[in-house]
């Protein structure tokens, strides 16, 4: 049981303030942001924070900058919208889909891609719908895995995580489930032994953390990560590169090999997506391309990621190198082409207007 004044997840400015963690005089513009995208941070990161400008403090703590939508961001920059066959579902590969059971999240990060649709308020499938999307699934022999995200899905008790795995695992051609999550860095005691039984089923589950900055990996995450590998749960990581969070090449290192210390496989360094009021945590693609492409040869092979950008408009997830990104040829090297899945070319940036 914990005591009265067991530390809580601060949920507004006004919290963050009382705590001194943000400056009085800036509250309302803080609430300004609030309004329009959720905060929260849990107690484990109140613990590593260190200031606004910290690693942590950039992911977690809102800022007036977010106010200010950049011409090239976009509410859906990924483009999720137009891929849902039903709710819940979105599919833009032939054997794979999204299943977002809910659009809650332990934490809220200020650079989250889909910032306009998570939230303690955000949809969830009620048990009718996610049948449906059971169904759907089971209907479609060609989906050998589903990504199970959201939001974050394990802030599910461990009942209902152990509901989606017994139905996905009922189903013969679903061989894969995959969980994307934050909780083992950000509300690590979440990370019980009924949480870990109920991802064990003949249907192998893995679980990529969400990680991006070593900071995050502290005793008590690092712990959570042993009970999940120990439990026979295999894991990999995912990154967004985040100005002034892990791109300074020491940063992206002690990040890259943190991870695999404790087992746990560098698997995708996103590039920044073009979420509204995020431009001051991105860096350009030119710098994302040098800073990964120096980590080659000082860096041990299993620490490293693939570079990743989601093409903006739904197009796809490819790696953010040549062939499939490359410059567009026509001046100071800031524009780039990128070839989408199916072959067809986009520029990045896009052409704003
Ligand atoms: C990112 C994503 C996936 C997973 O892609 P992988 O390259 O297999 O990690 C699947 N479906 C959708 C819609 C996605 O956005
Ligand atoms: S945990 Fe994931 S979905 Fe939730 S706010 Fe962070 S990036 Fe977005």
């Amino acid at each position: 049981m914990s005591a009265p004044d067991a530390p809580r997840t601060l949920r507004s400015p006004r919290a963050l303030a009382e705590r001194g963690l943000v400056e009085a005089e800036g509250l309302p513009l803080l609430e300004q942001v609030a309004a329009r995208y959720a905060v929260a941070l849990t107690p484990t990161v109140v613990e590593a924070l260190r200031g606004p400008d910290d690693p942590i403090g950039r992911q977690f703590l809102p800022d007036p900058r977010e106010l200010r939508m950049a011409p090239e961001e976009r509410a859906d920059p990924i483009g999720d919208e137009a891929h849902s066959p039903l709710p819940g579902i979105v599919r833009r590969y032939p054997d794979r889909v999204l299943l977002k059971p809910l659009h809650t999240c332990p934490v809220y990060c200020r650079f989250c891609f889909r910032r306009e649709v998570v939230g303690p308020t955000g949809a969830q499938l009620d048990p009718a719908a996610l049948r449906a999307a059971f169904d759907w699934i089971g209907q479609t022999p060609e989906i050998w895995e589903v990504i199970v995200t959201g939001g974050d899905p394990l802030v599910l008790a461990p009942d209902r995580v152990a509901q989606i795995m017994d139905a996905l695992d009922a189903i013969p051609h679903v061989q894969v489930v995959r969980w994307h999550t934050r909780i083992p860095v950000v509300d690590p005691r979440r990370v019980t032994e009924a949480l870990v039984a109920a991802l064990r089923r003949p249907t192998p589950a893995w679980v990529v953390l969400h990680c991006n900055s070593h900071l995050e990996l502290g005793p008590a995450a690092a712990a959570a990560i042993s009970r999940l590998v120990d439990g026979g749960v295999p894991m990999l990581s995912q990154s967004v590169l985040l100005r002034g969070v892990n791109d300074e090449p020491a940063q992206l290192e002690a990040l890259l090999r943190g991870l695999v210390r404790l087992r746990v496989k560098p698997y995708y360094l996103h590039h920044g997506d073009l979420a509204p009021g995020t431009a001051h945590l991105r860096t350009s693609l030119a710098e994302g391309r040098a800073l990964v492409d120096g980590l080659r040869g000082r860096l041990s092979g299993i620490c490293q990621p693939t570079y990743m950008l989601d093409i903006p408009g739904g197009h796809g997830k490819v790696p953010a190198g040549a062939p499939w990104v490359e410059p567009a040829g026509d001046g100071e090297g800031a524009a780039f082409t990128a070839r989408d899945p199916q072959g067809q070319r986009h520029r990045y940036p896009p052409v704003s207007g």
